[in-house]
């Protein structure tokens, strides 16, 4: 499928993003978050996302068209309001819960991205990564953590404990990777 009015290919592959509704308080963000969404738009990666037009959401989506790369969002209506859901994106899916849009993210990505967000980035990189864990996505998908100022170190020598206290299978662990440079994801996330 193209899209004839802005002459725009449809993506090869997915990138699902998980990142948060506010904008943090580190302004190295902005530049990753622009990297990232030109990186994709190269590549001719399409990004889901959960359709919000505030924060590192609405960044990304941004950075993304302004590339002229394709851009799909995932907004449960009650949140259409509150999160100020992306008006300029290629595919606005509105669902009627916060289940469905995770499930929908879900089904398109063909891997996962998080970027500095706060409990509900959180609560998709748990999710994603358990579910590739227990084989319910159509295939293995790996969550890749994203970030240029250690914003993810605590979360990955936590996961690390965990994993050390016998908790978590060093299989599982290896389903969450931690990056610290845009080429670096797009190279894995190409050969994988
Ligand atoms: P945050 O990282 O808290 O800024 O949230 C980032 C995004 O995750 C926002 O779009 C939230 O609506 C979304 N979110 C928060 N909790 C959930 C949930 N349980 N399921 C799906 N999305 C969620």
């Amino acid at each position: 499928m193209n899209n004839p009015e802005n002459n725009k290919n449809y993506p090869k592959k997915w990138l699902g993003v998980f990142c948060g509704a506010y904008m943090g308080t580190d302004e190295t963000v902005h530049e990753l978050v622009k990297e990232l969404g030109e990186a994709l738009a190269l590549n001719e990666i399409g990004l889901v996302y959960g359709g919000g037009g505030n924060g590192v959401m609405g960044s990304i989506a941004d950075a993304v068209l302004e590339n002229n790369g394709w851009v799909m969002g995932v907004v449960p209506k009650n949140l259409l309001e509150t999160e100020m859901a992306h008006t300029s994106l290629d595919e606005l899916v509105i669902v009627e819960s916060m289940h469905e849009r995770k499930k929908t993210m879900y089904e398109r990505a063909d891997a996962f991205c998080a970027l500095p967000g706060g409990l509900g980035t959180l609560e998709e990189i748990f999710e994603a990564t358990t579910w590739t864990k227990l084989k319910l996505h159509e295939k293995y998908k790996s969550v890749m953590l994203l970030d240029n100022n250690g914003f993810w170190l605590s979360f990955i020598d936590l996961i690390d404990d965990i994993t050390s206290s016998g908790f978590i299978k060093p299989e599982d662990r290896a389903i969450i990777s931690r990056f610290d440079s845009v080429s670096a994801i797009i190279s894995n996330f190409e050969n994988s």
